[in-house]
């Protein structure tokens, strides 16, 4: 910790009896505590959004044209290739009848909604997938 030489100093100010000195300087450091609490609230934050990004970009591969992500039971999707590959956005596909269709772009994809059998392969390493935020 860069301020730990700080303790020492305020230890020397009590020891000397100068209250006021150390106060003041109390004062400080509890508001530097307060900053780097928050400071870390918010990488701990980024940390947790970086590893769901990295999770979902691992999990996520390419089938028939179409993405879907890997996950516990069958695969979810499928979701719009032209989204993802522009815009990092993963968007489910609609059943239209026999096709597939992205509500956003409005690519359509000639392809039943039947899961297919995972190869394993993440998709392109070029792309990284979007966290869609949903309402709490
Ligand atoms: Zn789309």
């Amino acid at each position: 910790m860069p301020d730990d030489y700080r303790f020492n100093e305020l230890y020397e100010l009590f020891r000397k009896g100068e209250a006021e000195n150390a106060c003041r300087l109390l004062v400080q450091m509890h508001s530097r505590h307060i900053a780097l609490r928050e400071e870390l609230t918010i990488l701990k934050l980024q940390n947790r959004q970086l590893r769901e990004v990295l999770g979902l970009s691992e999990n996520l591969f390419l089938a028939d044209g179409v993405y879907w992500l890997r996950s516990s039971g069958a695969p979810l999707g499928p979701f719009c290739p032209d989204c993802y590959e522009s815009d990092g956005l993963l968007l489910r596909l609609e059943r239209k009848g026999a096709c597939l269709r992205c509500s956003r772009c409005g690519a359509v994809r000639g392809r039943g909604a039947m899961p297919p059998h995972d190869d394993g392969l993440p998709a392109p390493e070029r792309r990284q997938a979007h966290v869609l935020r949903f309402a709490r």
